[in-house]
């Protein structure tokens, strides 16, 4: 079987071919960045071209595409509503703008959610009947497996944990509520709030020189502080981790996952981020539940934007009936 895989992202956009076990025969990246949609398209489908070429293939030996894309999304319609890395996309119908140039069926989900099927299928606790991704990245996408079943909700939002509220009047989230955990962990709301405290309490901290200047600071410069025994960057990873078991003991106590597999910031950092979190989940959740879970960082590194594209398309056959 030969599927097709499109992650599309705020900065690039990739395709890739690869089969129903997770191999991957080609694949091929270009900016997401576009003057117009239309001017969009054409280039991803030129890129589409030349990765089934790359992997010796014709179009019509494709069995299956799947996109991943970011959200909010309405998979029924396949259209992106408003991603917002992705400046003046609107109402982007997506599905039909694939599906107009190639035979096989096209399917769409979020990428947090195309990465939990991802897991499920291809990584390394693959099988498992309940597992959460959580990207842990610039925000805190989420996707849940529950009894083998990606849990899309009603209106495609199911999954989304990063805005589950954690303290009503905790910091403004992106998204307008209040408190979210997105808003206590997500990298880019880490980073600023790192920035307003430094400034405003004139805090020194060598987390400034290891970004290259105040407004420079992000999470690794914040985690080689830390790492380092800055005092003021130690407190706030203690904060920080501490906020992170919070939300993910709430998930376990809903959910009571088998595994709970964490993205970018749990790859980069490893046990530095993972160790603080695991000794504080004993405070937001039963014992039982906690001792059966593994809370653990992707094994699938780099390649899971690919694997989650095409993990998409082998969920869509399944449910398809094919
Ligand atoms: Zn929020």
């Amino acid at each position: 079987m030969n599927l097709m895989g499109i992650d599309i992202g705020g900065t690039k956009t990739a395709a890739c071919i690869g089969n129903d076990r997770g191999e991957i025969l080609a694949s091929k990246r270009m900016p997401s960045a576009s003057d117009t949609i239309e001017h969009y398209r054409k280039q991803m489908l030129e890129l589409c071209y030349e990765t089934i070429a790359k992997a010796g293939l014709k179009p019509e030996q494709i069995d299956a595409i799947g996109i991943s894309a970011p959200g909010p999304l309405d998979c029924k319609r396949g259209v992106l509503i408003a991603p917002p890395n992705n400046v003046g996309w609107r109402d982007v119908p997506i599905v039909d703008m694939v599906q107009k140039s190639f035979k096989a069926p096209v399917f769409c989900n979020n990428d947090a959610n195309a990465c939990a099927l991802a897991e499920m299928l291809f990584g390394e606790y693959r099988g498992v009947k309940n597992l959460v991704y959580l990207t842990f990245s610039t925000g805190m996408g989420g996707g849940i497996i529950a009894n083998g079943e990606l849990i899309q909700g009603a209106t495609d939002t199911g999954g989304e944990v990063g805005h589950h509220t954690l303290d009503p009047n905790g910091p403004l989230c992106g998204c307008g509520q209040r408190g979210c955990w997105e808003a206590y962990v997500g990298g880019r709301n880490v980073a600023e709030q790192l920035k307003a405290k430094i400034r405003d309490g004139n805090v020194t901290t060598t987390m400034v020189e290891k970004a290259g200047g105040i407004d420079k600071i992000d999470v690794r410069a914040f985690e080689q502080a830390a790492r380092e025994g800055d005092r003021f960057a130690m407190a706030e990873w203690d904060m920080f981790t501490d906020r992170v078991a919070q939300g993910i003991g709430n998930l376990i106590m809903i959910l009571n996952p088998d595994v709970i597999v964490l993205g970018t910031i749990a790859i980069h950092t490893g046990d530095f981020v993972m160790g603080p979190i695991r000794d504080k989940l004993p405070k937001y959740t039963w014992e039982w539940p906690l001792k059966v879970c593994k809370v653990v960082p992707s094994s699938l590194g780099g390649k899971i934007g690919d694997l989650a594209a095409l993990a998409v398309a082998v969920t869509g056959l399944k449910h398809a009936g094919q």
